[in-house]
């Protein structure tokens, strides 16, 4: 798996300070994509255990004022990009279990609970922005998401009831 980018002490992608990590590789070619170049799954560098470590002890270093980490992309539920996430985020949780884990998809919900290493990839999860981003339904004014369509889906709820519930904020 490749990354284009690791933001330390980033404020804008989910709650509070956060440590955001951008996957390379999409296959869903939305039209005005903000981040095209991140398509292609080998923009970027490989994302290595050297990055995970150095991720792991920035959150240690600077304790709880750094919330979570954020998964943004191209699509971290990019079929190359399943493998290696699962792998980091085990290794992440296990680290720090009390940090929130926010993850980007192209996919939506009721997609991702259809296939199983998506599923398993998102159940390590805290927060789903879901889907595609459509230009007819861009909408600035929306937090964390470029059009209307995306939601924010609080993923322990939505698995224990089987159908999404919205993130409260
Ligand atoms: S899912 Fe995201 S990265 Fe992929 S094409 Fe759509 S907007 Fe771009």
């Amino acid at each position: 798996m490749n990354y284009s980018g690791i933001k330390y002490a980033d404020m804008i992608n989910g709650i509070g300070i956060r440590v955001s990590l951008f996957v390379s590789g999409c296959n869903h070619a939305c039209k005005d994509c903000f981040n095209a170049e991140t398509w292609n799954p080998k923009y970027g560098e490989e994302f290595t255990v050297k990055q995970e470590d150095e991720i792991i002890e920035f959150f240690k270093k600077y304790g709880k004022t750094i919330k979570g980490l954020s998964i943004l992309g191209g699509d971290p539920t990019y079929p190359q990009n399943i493998e290696p996430l699962i792998k980091f985020l085990k290794k992440f949780k296990a680290e720090l279990p009390d940090r929130d884990i926010w993850i980007w998809s192209g996919f939506t919900w009721e997609e991702i609970m259809q296939d199983k290493k998506k599923k398993e990839l998102i159940s390590l999860c805290d927060v789903l922005i879901d889907g595609r981003f459509i230009r007819e339904l861009k909408d600035l004014n929306l937090k964390w998401r470029g059009s209307s369509n995306q939601r924010v889906v609080d993923i322990k709820k939505s698995l224990a009831c089987k159908e999404v519930q919205l993130l409260e904020f």
